[in-house]
């Protein structure tokens, strides 16, 4: 089993997670799939990133070409890794697209399907540190990028979590590199402070 503390990487198919993995470990790109189709990234990709591992988990949520079955079963190792593996985990990144974060969030909001929100929520609950990339920001002009971004931290009920720092929904493109010096410097502070002080 790999001793080194782990970066996880999640969201829904076709956020950008494998685009911010190869930005994040450009020397291991090779092994890295980035996709046209949802649902590319199929199983969970390790990569070594020298003090650190990055696991770029399986896309949930929906997938073209994908049965059910599968999906149900893609959520399930998911929710696993997270059981076994949330004490090794000193940072979690949830990737959103936050061009299409809107119209899922709302198609999806009265059923229980586990999306973006549960996703959140369910890290919460494991105590792993979360960073939230409000991803392809690139895609939408200023105001619209904007409000998009407002409603994702209302959709997400901040209040809800008085101990998460709101700072850590951040706007991003793994596409610009908007975001992503601020990201290295987040992501280097959680790892010098982990293992994390029990509260
Ligand atoms: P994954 O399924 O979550 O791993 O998503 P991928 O990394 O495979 O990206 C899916 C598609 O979105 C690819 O065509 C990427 O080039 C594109 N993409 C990823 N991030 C961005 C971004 O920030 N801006 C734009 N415009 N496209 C992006």
């Amino acid at each position: 089993m790999n001793s080194k503390p782990l970066l996880a990487v999640l969201g829904r198919s076709n956020t950008g997670k494998s685009s911010l993995c190869r930005l994040l470990a450009p020397q291991a790109w090779k092994s890295i799939k980035v996709g046209k189709n949802p649902g590319s990234t199929k199983g969970l990709i390790e990569v070594d990133n020298d003090d650190y591992t990055i696991v770029d988990l399986p896309g949930f949520g929906y997938m073209m070409h994908v049965s059910r079955k599968f999906q149900g079963e893609t959520q399930d190792k998911i929710i696993s890794f997270i059981e076994r593996r949330h004490q090794h985990i000193f940072l979690a990144i949830e990737v959103i697209n936050i061009e299409m974060f809107r119209i899922a969030f709302d198609k999806y909001k009265e059923s229980s399907v586990p999306f973006d929100k549960e996703l959140f929520e369910f890290l919460l609950e494991h105590e792993v540190p979360l960073i939230v990339l409000a991803n392809k920001i690139d895609k939408l002009r200023k105001q619209e990028a904007e409000t998009e971004f407002t409603y994702l931290k209302t959709a997400l009920d901040l209040d809800q979590h008085p101990g998460y720092p709101p700072e850590n929904v951040m706007r991003f493109s793994a596409k610009t590199g908007l975001g992503f010096d601020v990201l290295k410097e987040r992501i280097a502070n959680y790892l010098e402070n982990f293992p994390r002080q029990k509260q």
